[in-house]
């Protein structure tokens, strides 16, 4: 099938939302889009679902976006793929745009493949880089050989070009003043989905109350030099008003629950400070937590790859030096009380 890539335009960025409140990714992929069409010199196209939504479609104009289509309906709410693949779907087919980009969450990996293979779009999954080269085409790299390498992917041929990126990974953009004017660059749009039509019913809707590590300002991580024994992970994570985090090794020991998971197929955190306890420093764990503002390794082993990515290395057992800096957190707490 030949496409006709000069009729495709503008970048569009995905907003997920769940119960009117805005995924975090959404507004990171808006501040990355909105790189990208400055670069290609297109407009910023925010598209917003959901049922009474239209202030995050104002939202999303405050954020950077120059305009934002909204489709505000009920059949929006809660979220189901058949209803949201075929309204996305149709408005790709309609209005041609160039670049699509949905958060890789679980939303937006369950649709965009029904909004990619229809359209016969490109789609790279899991993208944690984007950037785009001189001929305005998209570049979404993603870790590829078990994160050992870092895949580049763009699609001269198909359009749009859609990649669904991780969380954590991009700045997030911050409202500015919003005006009259551009809320006036908010567009309803037909909704062209019915409650009769869809395959799927939401009987019931249980919210696990499984943690998120995402936000986190401080993350203590341990690894399989915990040896079981996590309670100095735990402890100091409290004292430090952080979150508990792991390796993929503590994780498969049973020690640490799969959702602290950091690293490749895990989450990516960007905390203020990074505490990696027994962990070695192997690259699928680095990529979740390479961009932290500080890093402090603890680690028997002083030629532990670790310490190359430490601001600060304490070479010693976890099981005695974590216990020693919660006390030390307490008393300055103390001091400072
Ligand atoms: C496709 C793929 C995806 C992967 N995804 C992930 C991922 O998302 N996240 C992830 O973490 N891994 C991931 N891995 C696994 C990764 O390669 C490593 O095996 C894993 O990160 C190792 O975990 P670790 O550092 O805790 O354990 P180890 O590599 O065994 O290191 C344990 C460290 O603890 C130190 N130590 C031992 N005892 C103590 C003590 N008492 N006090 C202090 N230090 C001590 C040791 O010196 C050592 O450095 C993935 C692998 C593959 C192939």
């Amino acid at each position: 099938m030949t496409i006709e890539t000069d009729d495709y335009r503008d970048v569009w960025v995905f907003v997920e939302q769940h119960d009117g409140t805005a995924a975090p990714v959404s507004w990171e992929l808006l501040a990355k889009g909105r790189e990208l069409a400055d670069e290609t010199d297109e407009s910023l196209v925010a598209l917003v679902m959901g049922d009474d939504v239209s202030d995050l479609a104002e939202e999303a104009v405050a954020r950077g976006a120059d305009r934002a289509l909204l489709a505000d309906d009920a059949v929006f709410e809660p979220y189901r793929a058949d209803p949201y693949g075929e309204q996305f779907r149709a408005l790709v087919e309609a209005r041609k745009p160039s670049i699509v980009l949905i958060g890789g969450t679980h939303t937006g990996r369950d649709f965009a493949g029904r909004v990619a293979v229809p359209a016969h779009a490109g789609l790279t999954a899991d993208c944690t880089e984007l950037a785009v080269d001189d001929e305005g085409l998209l570049l979404a790299s993603r870790p590829t050989f078990g994160g050992d390498a870092m895949a580049t992917i763009k699609c001269p041929a198909h359009r749009p070009q859609m990649a669904t990126v991780r969380a954590g990974v991009f700045d997030t953009s911050e409202p500015t003043e919003s005006d009259v004017e551009r809320a006036a660059a908010v567009e309803e749009v037909e909704v062209v989905v019915a409650e009769e039509d869809a395959l799927s019913t939401v009987l019931e809707r249980v919210v696990s109350d499984v943690v998120d590590i995402t936000d986190a300002d401080v993350v203590v991580a341990g690894g399989a030099g915990c040896e079981g024994e996590v309670g100095p992970i735990v402890e100091l994570a409290e004292v430090l008003g952080g979150e508990v985090a792991a390796s993929r090794a503590a994780v498969d020991e049973g020690w640490i629950e799969p959702a602290r998971q950091v690293g490749q197929t895990g989450k990516t955190v960007r905390p203020h400070l990074y505490i990696a306890a027994g962990i070695s420093g192997a690259v699928q764990h680095l990529e979740g937590m390479n961009d932290s503002d500080v890093v402090v390794a603890v680690n028997t082993d002083p030629n532990a790859a670790i310490f190359e990515h430490a601001d600060y290395g304490i070479v010693g057992d976890l099981h005695e030096v974590l216990p020693k800096l919660t006390e030390l957190v307490r008393e300055q707490q103390e001091v400072a009380a």
